[in-house]
């Protein structure tokens, strides 16, 4: 370890019993000071930037600046920590840079390029679950929706800072909204805690937005929602979500879909499916039958001799294929309802018909027999 190391406390030219405030200040001055930045190629600089980052990071904080006062540098000071004061280390962190990807971690020369523009937010973009019924599904529809949502304060423009004044640059970061610490080997940029990275402070808030630059309304807008979607269908509505925070990009805005269940139809991609009950009359001689379809109604013709669960297609009466002229089909199950009052008439008939009927299936029976035998 290196022996001429200076105590943190002259580093940042502070008493033993400096307060938290005075490091704060004292570590501010010296950054401002030595800032790289406004030092290039100057060592020397740089060396007393790292130093006050270093003392300033172990004083600031109660345990290491605890462990500090009682035992001195070697409390503190990790293996890594050792190499620090060490010559020849100048360029460590543009390889280290390019070995590890670490670029953005050191604010090297650029440092300050990138975090004005890391202080630019993108809006989030915003989810609004929105039911609608089959028919409206088939048919397509203008919702309106009312959003509650971020939007840019109009008063301060989204600067945040009240009428007559601007936001000033922040002191700590000198505006670049990062704070660099020197730990070990690592040149590690934090974001600055007195403007939150964004690099500038605004001193009187607007009165409108609380200096946030944002403000919660409900926005209503309409949305066309196509013929054909589905439950699960996303619109995106580009850049309709919230407002970026100090003129970033707004987000966008999803509509999910989701269709109610329908009492009458079933829905499978772009096909219906229903259940239509008919007579046995209807089934054992044939009929012309009305079905039900989404939007109005269509006659079926229905075979002499039809059975229960019997599935007829219905071409095109299903759901619009979304994006496309194509329209899926409706297919009817058919099934045979048996009546649970009769009249006296029909009572008659279909006892007469039962008659007849046992006889046929005696005979049906004694036929398969026989068919058994000599099969
Ligand atoms: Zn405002
Ligand atoms: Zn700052």
């Amino acid at each position: 370890m290196s022996v001429n190391k200076r105590d943190y406390y002259e580093v940042l030219g502070v008493t033993r019993s400096a307060t938290d405030q005075d490091l704060k200040s004292a570590y501010r001055r010296l950054a401002h000071q030595h800032h790289p930045d406004k030092n290039q190629g100057n060592p020397e600089a740089e060396e007393r930037f790292k130093e006050a980052a270093e003392a300033y990071t172990i004083l600031s904080d109660p345990e290491q600046r605890r462990r500090y006062d009682r035992f001195g540098h070697a409390g503190v000071s990790s293996t890594a920590g050792a190499a620090w004061g060490a010559p020849g280390f100048g360029g460590i962190e543009d390889i280290l840079g390019d070995l590890f990807g670490f670029g953005d971690v050191f604010a090297g020369a650029g440092g300050r390029a990138t975090s004005r523009r890391a202080a630019q937010q993108r809006g989030a973009d915003l989810r609004y679950d929105l039911e609608i019924t089959l028919e409206q599904a088939a048919e397509g529809m203008t919702a309106q929706l009312r959003i509650p949502k971020l939007e840019t304060c109009e008063v301060c423009r989204g600067s945040g800072a009240a009428e007559g004044t601007r936001p000033e640059t922040c002191r700590t970061c000198e505006g670049s909204g990062q704070v660099r610490f020197q730990q070990g080997f690592f040149s590690v940029s934090r974001t600055c805690g007195s403007c939150r990275g964004t690099g500038q402070v605004i001193n009187t808030p607007c009165q409108s937005c609380g200096g946030a630059g944002r403000v919660e309304r409900e926005k209503q807008m309409e949305v066309k929602i196509p013929a054909g979607v589905e439950t699960g269908s996303r619109l995106r509505l580009h850049g309709e979500g919230e407002s970026g925070a100090f003129g970033g990009q707004p987000g966008d805005l999803y509509v999910v879909i989701h269709v109610a269940e329908h009492e009458q139809f079933e829905r499978q991609g772009n096909n219906l499916y229903s259940a239509v009950p008919i007579t046995f009359a209807q089934a054992a001689l044939g009929a012309e039958i009305d079905v039900k379809t989404l939007s109005a109604e269509q006659s079926l013709k229905i075979p002499a001799g039809t059975q229960t669960g019997t599935v007829f297609r219905v071409r095109g009466q299903g759901m619009p294929v979304l994006g496309s002229r194509g329209r899926g089909d409706l297919f009817v199950s058919v099934s045979v309802v048996t009546p649970t009052i009769l009249t006296r008439e029909q009572r008659k008939l279909l006892e007469q018909l039962a008659k007849i009927e046992t006889k046929d299936l005696e005979d049906k029976t004694l036929a398969d027999k026989v068919r058994d035998i000599f099969g």
